[in-house]
């Protein structure tokens, strides 16, 4: 029996622009690769796409074979789903064109856009699009799941700024949406993930913004609690232009950092102000006092630079492993919890990432887009990162049981972009009073689930809703 992928490859090789690239060919085993280490499968067929038209005809051949199919655009999917075993890839790697129109603050993405070439691209007009933290990220896993980054507070999430999609939709028929034409699908584009088709552009708003002021700095395990307890009430009166994240991991054993904290738990704190630098001062010199004098450092970088900072940080091929949740506020229990966990951190680069939503985000009403509700301003994102497989079970079960202890206090729902392969039980809590109106949308396009290697969305009847 002729393999399904081989089908597909039948075909689609004579009329298809890009590369079809199967098992033991020159580039297939590069192209295989995603970011998160742990997922290491082979698919049976890669089709890195030209063009649109190869999209459209990827999408269709797939369907018609029926074979499991993923879609990559950076494959930084923390949970592997840019990949499959024994199926087919439609990769997106080769449609990374950014257009820019200056006079209207308008960029178009193409689908396999990752945000170091939107950043480059919309620099050159001194424009920005809010994104993530990390150049090396897909632009489009990054908006549809929402996208936050450092400019979230100032503009809204990335999927806020998105003003139209062009998608490939599961029967192969390239499909507008915007607020006018086909308002439903655009609900769903923003939060929904990769449910509804493959998207080709995204039509987007620019601000203007080349640099920021950058302060950072290290806390020692002793100033964690009160550090923490002055950040949650600091931030809620914060200004737009203030974004601090704190990260609590084991301080690098860097040069840059004090000697006695080196390879210690300490709170790492990193704070951008976005507007004018003078009227910066007085926040900051607050936000400073409660670092250590000696691992200050406050500067002024451009917004390239900005980007790209924390790139090395997360190396394609290492081991990744997730947990994430939203408080209302962040109680004195949780904490402790986060305080007695971080002195048994299995690893140099595992973390507890923590950062406050609100500003602009926050400013868009829940049932506006699939993202939803934006009330619960912390997010909570526990991150662990390792380079051997030995280190698998530990690094899993230090995070799992930090979730579970901080699981009570934290509010129902999840970021989809922040979740782990093994949680397809928390998709629902994920898009909450939402998921009816998801999985309606789902039904009318995608009726058979081709688009399931996502935190899925099923198109099941609705017989809840309807009985
Ligand atoms: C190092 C790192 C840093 C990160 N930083 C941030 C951050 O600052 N802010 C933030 O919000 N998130 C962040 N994330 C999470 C990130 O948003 C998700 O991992 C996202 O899925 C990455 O997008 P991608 O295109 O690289 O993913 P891929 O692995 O390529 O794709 C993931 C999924 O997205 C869907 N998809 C991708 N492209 C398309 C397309 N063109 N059309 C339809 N569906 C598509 C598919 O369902 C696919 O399975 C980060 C992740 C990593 C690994």
């Amino acid at each position: 029996m002729v393999e399904a992928s081989e089908e597909v490859y039948a075909s689609l090789h004579r009329r298809f622009k890009g590369d079809l690239l199967r098992p033991g060919q020159s580039g297939y085993e590069d192209a295989r690769a995603i970011w998160n280490g742990m997922v290491a499968r082979v698919p049976g067929l890669i089709a890195r796409c030209a063009d649109v038209s190869d999209v459209q005809n990827a999408v269709r051949a797939a369907s018609e074979v029926g074979i499991l199919t993923a879609i990559r655009c950076g494959g930084h999917s923390l949970a592997g789903h840019s990949t499959c075993d024994g199926g087919m890839v439609i990769d997106l790697s080769k449609m990374r064109q950014v257009m820019v129109d200056p006079e209207a603050r308008r960029a178009w993405i193409s689908g396999g856009c990752l945000l170091g070439s939107v950043d480059a691209e919309t620099q050159t007009a001194g424009l920005v699009f809010p994104s993530g933290v990390v150049s090396h990220t897909g632009a489009s896993g990054l908006i549809l799941g929402g996208g936050t980054g450092w400019l979230t507070r100032r503009f809204g999430l990335s999927c806020d700024n998105v003003e139209g999609f062009t998608l490939v939709t599961a029967d192969g028929s390239v499909v507008r949406s915007n607020s006018k034409e086909n308002p439903d699908l655009f609900w769903a584009l923003r939060g929904g993930g990769g449910n509804f088709g493959v998207v080709t552009e995204f039509e987007v708003r620019l601000y203007p913004l080349t640099a920021v002021v950058l302060s950072e700095g290290l806390s020692p395990e002793a100033g964690i609690r009160s550090l923490l307890e002055y950040w949650r009430e600091f931030m809620a009166e914060a200004p737009l232009d203030l974004k601090w994240n704190i990260n609590l991991r084991l301080a690098p054993q860097t040069e840059n950092v004090p000697i006695e904290l080196r390879g210690r738990p300490v709170a790492s704190s990193s704070l951008i102000w976005t507007g004018d630098p003078e009227a910066a001062r007085p926040y900051l010199e607050q936000a400073l006092s409660m670092w250590s004098p000696d691992s200050v450092s406050s500067r002024i970088v451009s917004f390239l630079n900005l980007q790209t900072m924390a790139d090395s940080d997360f190396p394609h091929g290492w081991r990744y492993y997730t947990k994430s949740g939203y408080f209302t506020y962040l109680d004195d229990s949780s904490i402790d919890r986060m305080l007695e966990a971080v002195v048994t951190l299995p690893s140099s680069q595992t973390q507890i990432e923590l950062a406050y939503l609100g500003g602009a985000a926050a400013r868009v009403a829940a049932q506006e887009t699939a993202f939803g509700d934006r009330s619960a301003p912390f997010i909570v994102n526990l991150l662990a990162s390792w380079s051997e497989a030995s280190a698998d079970a530990g690094n899993i079960s230090w995070i799992r049981g930090l979730f579970n202890k901080l699981r009570p206090s934290m509010k129902p729902g999840v970021y989809v972009n922040f979740m782990s392969g093994d949680e397809q039980d928390r998709v629902r809590e994920a898009y909450q009073e939402r998921w009816d109106r998801m999985v309606a949308v789902k039904l009318h396009y995608d009726p058979n689930n081709f688009f399931r290697l996502n935190q899925n969305v099923p198109p099941r009847k609705l017989v809840a809703a309807t009985s």
